[in-house]
């Protein structure tokens, strides 16, 4: 599934979401919403992985995409970190430490948490509006 406008320049319009998908529950809280993200249309959730390994066809697609959103777990950003390492722009980036959810709760609630950064990226995209064209104009 594809978001945004059709790109340009090679550009392929997509919207990437990546998510650290870290072994803490704000990282697993990360990766909940962004699979949510992708059900409710806001983009296609993409392996932070195949960046890191630098997999070629995987590493097209990225580069080729309009907007990526990172939602990293913590305060180490690794998403972000990640994809700044292999030169890749992040449009959007969300933290879950940052919304008041703990890394280590003792008392966690998933479904709620999971929502909380749902409804934080998609009003920071509705704040955004469509992304600026990487256009060779
Ligand atoms: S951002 Fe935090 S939770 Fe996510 S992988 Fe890195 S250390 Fe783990």
């Amino acid at each position: 599934m594809s978001t945004g406008p059709t790109g340009c320049c090679g550009g392929n319009g997509e919207t990437l979401i990546f998510t650290c998908a870290g072994a803490a529950y704000s990282g697993q809280v990360a990766n909940r919403a962004g699979v949510q993200l992708m059900e409710q249309g806001a983009g296609s959730l993409f392996c932070i992985a195949a960046v890191a390994a630098d997999v070629a066809q995987k590493m097209d697609r990225a580069r080729a995409a309009a907007t990526r959103i990172a939602i990293d777990g913590c305060e180490d950003h690794c998403v972000r970190k990640v994809l700044e390492k292999a030169r890749l722009s992040v449009e959007m980036h969300a933290v879950v430490t940052d919304m008041g959810i703990e890394k280590k709760p003792a008392q966690p609630n998933m479904i709620s948490d999971a929502k909380k950064v749902v409804e934080h990226v998609k009003q920071t995209l509705g704040r955004a509006g469509p992304p600026a064209r990487k256009c060779c104009g």
